[in-house]
């Protein structure tokens, strides 16, 4: 909405990125991290293409599992989205693919972050080496969200491959 501050977690190439600043408007801001320096600049690139002004987004080069101490203290508890795109960069460099060390961690932190009627968005690819496992430790985290708090809900293609991605949403409630 406009005026709303979001974060996307996994910038990649920024296509997230640009559709958060496409909805959070003149008035918003969105705040971008990822640990390759490539996908900082084709981020910046990408949004630069979509007409974004730079006072509109902050990227930072560093680990989402990170974003509480490097997101600025008004916004913690005020954001309304928080994006991630869980396994690697295409054409990018396939070793830098997001890990349950760090994602998990993340997920924790992004939960603070939301404000009442927030949304956390986590899509999984689960095609490359350790995607399953991750896809499933994320999955038992959001399976262990407290109900009164968060609605969660899981969305995939049942007559696809195994191995095709899932997606959650948890909007927090209160
Ligand atoms: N949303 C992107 C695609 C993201 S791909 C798009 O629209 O193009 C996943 C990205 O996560 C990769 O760019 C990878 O570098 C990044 N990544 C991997 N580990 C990370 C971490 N710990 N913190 C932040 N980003 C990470």
């Amino acid at each position: 909405m406009p005026g709303d501050v979001a974060v996307d977690a996994t910038l990649g190439n920024g296509n997230d990125a640009a559709f958060l600043a496409s909805r959070t408007g003149a008035n918003g801001h969105v705040f971008g991290f990822d640990v390759q320096p490539s996908a900082l600049l084709s981020s910046r690139k990408r949004l630069e293409q979509c007409g974004i002004p730079e006072a509109r987004f902050t990227l930072f080069e560093a680990s989402h599992h990170l974003m509480g101490a490097a997101l600025p203290k008004h916004v913690l508890g005020a954001i309304a989205a928080v994006v991630f795109n869980l396994g690697y960069l295409p054409g990018g460099d396939k070793s830098r693919a997001t890990g349950i060390e760090t994602t998990l961690p993340a997920l924790d932190c992004a939960l603070t972050l939301l404000k009442t009627g927030g949304v956390l968005s986590v899509t999984a690819y689960r095609g490359h080496p350790g995607g399953m496992e991750e896809a499933d430790a994320v999955r038992m985290w959001m399976e262990s969200l407290e109900p009164g708090l968060y609605e969660v809900q899981q969305w995939k293609a049942v007559n696809r491959l195994a191995r095709a991605p899932v997606l959650w949403l948890v909007m927090r409630l209160r």
